[in-house]
């Protein structure tokens, strides 16, 4: 029969809608908080969930996995006066190996010799070209690129929001490490590995003499 669908289709809004509110009290007498509150997103999101499943966003927001990627960043370190020292040396690799050609960087120069400085002087990313494969994170040797979980960067004026520089790209370790945690620490292990391998190497060698 014409239209048989579509008043299976209200019966099922129906059944969401009166399920919302029965599980919104069953939840409330439990003492659950069903609403802005990660636990909350967690049980409205669940498969066997009973009423509303959507999510109120700005003010809910979906948990994104720790391998999302969205927009690159810069990491730096946080030097001893809160200076911000950067992990990139200006190497170019991410600029090689990006494939849509979205990076520019500036080396430093020395301003009393004018040679290379290993730090870069500027790093720009044409954010509405970078099409988030994470190639550049992949291929910097020196974790200094990492891909960012930040999605709310729409804007009305490309040329002047989507055109990240340097300080619009940096970011501290330690947002890193929030987001990443799981990267982050097996990054730092490997960095410490490497460490106490140099050391053995060098007391091995002096010990030879
Ligand atoms: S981010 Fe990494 S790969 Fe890119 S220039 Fe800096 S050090 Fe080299
Ligand atoms: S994520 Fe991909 S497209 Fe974007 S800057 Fe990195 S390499 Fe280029």
């Amino acid at each position: 029969m014409n239209g048989k669908g579509v008043i299976r289709g209200l019966g099922v809004v129906l059944q969401h809608f009166i399920d919302t509110y029965i599980v919104d009290i069953q939840a409330r007498l439990a003492g659950r908080k069903r609403y802005y509150t990660p636990e909350g997103i967690a049980e409205r999101s669940n498969y066997k969930a009973r009423g509303i499943f959507t999510v109120q966003y700005p003010e809910e927001k979906l948990p994104v996995p720790e391998e999302f990627r969205y927009i690159p960043f810069l990491v730096y370190e946080e030097g001893p006066n809160g200076e911000q020292v950067q992990r990139c040396t200006s190497c170019g690799i991410c600029a090689k190996v990006c494939p849509p050609q979205c990076i520019w960087i500036t080396r430093t120069s020395d301003p009393v010799t004018g040679r290379p400085v290993p730090s870069p002087a500027e790093f720009i990313i044409d954010v509405d070209i970078c099409m988030n494969c994470g190639m550049c994170a992949e291929y910097c040797p020196f974790d200094a690129i990492k891909m960012d979980h930040d999605y709310e960067i729409a804007s009305y004026d490309r040329h002047r929001d989507n055109i990240f520089d340097i300080k619009k790209l940096s970011k501290p370790v330690s947002y890193y490490a929030q987001i990443r945690p799981t990267n982050y620490a097996r990054e730092e292990a490997a960095r410490q590995a490497e460490k106490e391998a140099k050391a053995a190497k060098k007391a091995g060698a002096a010990a030879a003499d």
